[in-house]
Parts: structure tokens; sequence; C-alpha cells
């Protein structure tokens, strides 16, 4: 998936959340300058970034309440600014030291703990206590800071990306364990890709233009310029000055907003873009003297912090995103490469509801390109005879060290693959569909058993012994029974419509951990330690 311009954390997660470019929802950065609010914007501030007056275009979870459709939302930046007026059902607030673990339980406990409208219709006292979500969106921030820390190709970034990939396999696993992948849309995003930076990659500010012109900066690591002198004929002196200093050191690209904006970038139309901007090229930086002098780091063979940076040029192969999903609305295969702003649609669409209007194109059923195989030759096949459980990369053609195997990822090759629990023998015709696709009721047998196990783990997650496990199962049996009964019976013949949706947000923020995780008797148990890095771009 193509991310939108520019590649950072917070206007890509409100794309994803509108289906409009920056430009149009407002977000243009995750810092910028309003001219109108004479304020700035600044994503690690809260207090200041977290108001209404800054988030003017309408998220999806205002768009699904509206329309009678609960939302839960985790840590989704964004979500905390009461857009406007009306609040998700269920808002869990950023916590960077949030364990993966509580994730997947914050999850399910929401999934399977709440009841839905058919259980409410059953027993209508139910409606006075909390219900069940249609639309979860949670947000993981470990990839993105690990990246920045370690760069995007450390060994630290593929432990990180298999400790997350453990998170995806839990809550896979729960939703295949209770048959809940028949209901349930899951989609893995991610808002952006990284690039590795180096000390020989770095153009010094104060080279191409005197601070003293300048009355602020917005962005990172793309340079918005406002100067002291706004006027028009000043703009144009500096910028001509900018484009000599192109042509001379390269590394970087000068573009005025109003003038030779990339219209792909779609950039331009709203005034909290910068009339100037400086813009380095894929795997650059520009840092001021009181940063990093430029000329003494690579005297000294310093290593340049962050390892890793994004925000690049939006079609730069680096700073590609991910779109993966699953469940009732999506057909089997690969698609072609969409932008972020598609999301909004397919997602609304496979809850059923009507999209506030946007930049997205795309709408449900998804075309899928039968001429691509949906596993890729070399790539990690779970029914290859010969796999040894690492992950094989495919060669690049263009890369002149293509013969030399990337490392394995061994952690997630140590890990034990889940068992889902099998489905007994089906009734359903199973002609020509593929057996993984049909939606196999389960038997009264298996179906006791894994909604006892499940609430078995819940009393032990909860510090019960086995008898007070027995008197709060007694409690809550029913209405859960109930419910899953109803996923059983239910969800038939895909259709998009009313189907449960997981969004997943694979992006930017903090933590640090040590992983712990653990396939017992049934159930996943993973924990990790989170570190004390702050949010990060
Ligand atoms: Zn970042």
């Amino acid at each position: 998936m193509k991310p939108s311009f520019p590649s950072v954390t917070f206007p890509n997660h409100y794309t994803m959340m509108t289906g409009l470019h920056p430009e149009s929802h407002g977000i243009v950065g995750n810092s910028f300058y309003d001219p109108t609010l004479e304020e700035e914007f600044y994503y690690t501030n809260p207090e200041h970034s977290m108001q209404a007056k800054w988030w003017s275009a309408e998220p999806l979870w205002v768009t699904a309440e509206d329309q009678g459709v609960r939302t839960a939302i985790h840590m989704w930046p964004g979500s905390e600014a009461n857009i406007p007026d009306v609040e998700p059902t269920y808002l869990d607030h950023y916590n960077k030291s949030e364990l993966l673990g509580r994730k997947a339980n914050r999850i399910f406990e929401l999934l399977v703990q709440r009841p839905g409208p058919q259980e409410i219709e059953a027993d209508p006292t139910l409606a006075n206590g909390p219900q069940r979500p249609q639309f979860i969106a949670a947000y993981i921030p470990e990839v993105d800071s690990i990246g920045h820390q370690y760069g995007p190709d450390s060994p630290e970034m593929l432990e990180t990306i298999g400790h997350v990939d453990l998170f995806i396999r839990t809550v896979d696993f729960q939703l295949t364990k209770f048959g809940l992948d028949k209901v349930v849309n899951f989609i893995v995003v991610s808002d952006h890709g990284m690039a590795p930076t180096s000390t020989n990659r770095l153009v010094q500010l104060e080279d191409l233009i005197d601070p003293e012109l300048i009355a602020t900066t917005e962005g990172w690591p793309n340079y918005g310029i406002r100067l002291r002198d706004p006027s028009p004929e000043h703009l144009e002196t500096v910028y001509n000055r900018l484009q000599q200093q192109t042509a001379l050191k390269g590394g970087f690209n000068v573009y005025l907003r109003d003038r030779n904006m990339p219209e792909r970038f779609h950039f331009t139309n709203n005034e909290r873009i910068a009339p100037l901007w400086i813009m380095p090229k894929v795997g650059w930086a520009i840092v001021t003297k009181t940063e990093l002098d430029v000329s003494e780091a690579q005297a000294n063979n310093d290593v340049f912090h962050p390892l890793g940076i994004h925000g690049y040029d939006n079609d730069e192969p680096d700073m590609r995103a991910i779109f993966i999903a699953r469940g009732p609305a999506f057909p089997r295969g690969r698609v072609d490469a969409f932008q972020n702003t598609e999301v909004y649609n397919i997602v609304c669409d496979s809850l059923g509801i009507e999209p506030r209007p946007n930049n997205g194109t795309l709408r449900l059923p998804l075309k899928v390109d039968d001429s691509v195989p949906d596993i890729i030759p070399g790539k990690f096949n779970p029914e290859d005879e010969d796999n040894d459980g690492n992950l094989q990369f495919p060669a690049d053609p263009n890369d002149p060290d293509a013969n030399v195997q990337p490392a394995h990822d061994d952690a997630a090759a140590d890990a034990p693959a889940p068992e889902p629990t099998p489905a007994a023998p089906s009734d359903v015709p199973t002609s020509d569909v593929d057996d993984e696709f049909i939606d196999n009721p389960i038997d009264a047998e298996t179906k006791a058993e894994i909604e006892e196990e499940f609430a078995q783990e819940e009393a032990e997650a909860e510090g019960m012994d086995e008898e007070d496990w027995k008197e709060w199962f007694g409690d809550e049996f029913d209405g859960f029974k109930g419910w899953v009964d109803n996923l059983f019976g239910g969800g038939k013949g895909g259709a998009p419509s009313g189907g449960e949706e997981l969004g997943l947000g694979l992006g930017d923020g903090a933590g640090e951990f040590d992983k712990v995780a653990e396939f017992e008797g049934g159930g996943w148990e993973v924990g990790v330690r989170p570190g004390d890095v702050g949010i990060d771009a």
C-alpha cells in the first residue's frame, strides 16, 4: 500500500480514518503551523494537539457511531481529540508502555465479553450495560520506534517484527479458535515504511539558507519554511538561491507550494502547508548546526541518529506500507497496490455503513489479480515440504548482493505454530470451494470445550482459583454462550455488511521490550517489557 505524503504517522493515520489526503483533512504533518489559529501543532504535545480545532474532518469512528455502529479505538493517533462531539463507545488513551499481550486481551475482552444486538433483543436488560463494538482499531508503536533507533535492516528490527508477528498470530489464533475468522474482518495496515540513514547523506541547513531569514520551520525530515519577510519577491529570491544549491550539493529538492509541488503529493491546498519546502531525497537528512555539525561528524566517522527515517516521497519503495486483510468481506488473492486514501471506503463497506465524501475510489468487493499467486515463490510457505520454518526472501534482481541471504528470523522460527481448534467434518457441500473458506459449523461438544477453555483462561488471568472460577463461569456463561451460538449459527455467505471489523494499525511510537511468548495448553501468553522510549514520528 502506498502511504500519503508526507509519509509520517499522524497524517497517514488520519488519512486511513477519513479517506482524505492530508491537505484535505488538515493534519498535514506531525508538526505544522496554522496561520489562522496562529498556533503550532505538535504531535507529542497531546494537551495542545488533541483538541477538536485541529481535526476538522470526520473520522471513521464518528461516521460509524452516527450510523449506529459501536466503535472501540485503542490508541489510534487522533482519537483523543473529541471530533466533533461524537466519541467512540470505547476509547483507550495512548499509553507508551502498554504490553502487546494486554492489547490482545483487550481486543478479545471487547469481542467476546460484551453482548451484541441479538443477545440484547433476547434480553433487553443487557442494553443497560456495556455492549459489543463492531469496529475495533488498535495501534502498535513498537516497529517504528525500533526502526528509528536501530535502523530498518537491523537484527533488533527483525526481532521486533517477530514479536509483533506473535501478537498477530495470537489474535488470529483466538479468532480461529472461536470460529470468529468466519465473521470478523481482520485488517493489518501500516502507516509508512522506513529508510536507513547515513552520516554521508546529510545536508547542513545553514549551508543552504541564512537562519536569520526563517520565521518558522515545520515538519521532519522535510523542512517547511515560512520566511520573516513573506513577500512574493523575497520568496522568489530565496527559492532561486536554494535551487542553485540543489544542483551543487544534491541530496534534496526544493519546492514552492504554489508553483512546482509535485501534483501527486496532493500537498498544496491548505494554508497549514508552508510556502517553501526543502525535501531530502530518500535516506538523506537535513540538520541544523545545533543538532549536528556535518563536516565534523563526517571527519570523525560519527554515526548519525536516528538510524531510520521516513516522511519522504510517498512513491519511494522504501516508504511503502502494508495492507493485509482476511475475513468474509475479502476474497483470497492479491490486489493491485493502492494508496491508503482507499482504506476508509473499504472499511466502511465491510461494516455496511455509508462513507462520507472522500478521495477514495475503491469499493468492495476488491478485484483479485488471478495472475499473481497468493504465495510468492521463495517466500515462506507453510505448505512447502522443504520449509524449515525460516523466512526466505526473494532475491531482488537489481540488488548486487542478491545472492546473499538475509538473516533468518530465529525468534519466529523457534516459536511453535499455533494449532487452530480443528473443525468437525462438515455437512456443507465441498464441491469446488477451497476447504479453508467454507463456513464449517463446529459440533456442540467442541464448542462447549472451547467455551469452557476460554472461560477458564479468563478466570486464571483474573487470578481466580477453581472454585471462584466455577462461580464466575456460572454467571457469565449464559450471555456468552448465546453470543457464541449466534456466531456459529450465523455469519454464513460472506456478506460484507454486518460483519465485525478488527483493524490493527502497525506504526509509530514507543517501546523496547523483551519477549516472552509461549504456547501453553491451548492458550497464548505474550508478555513484553516496555522501555522508556518516547513516541516517534
Ligand atoms: Zn516514525
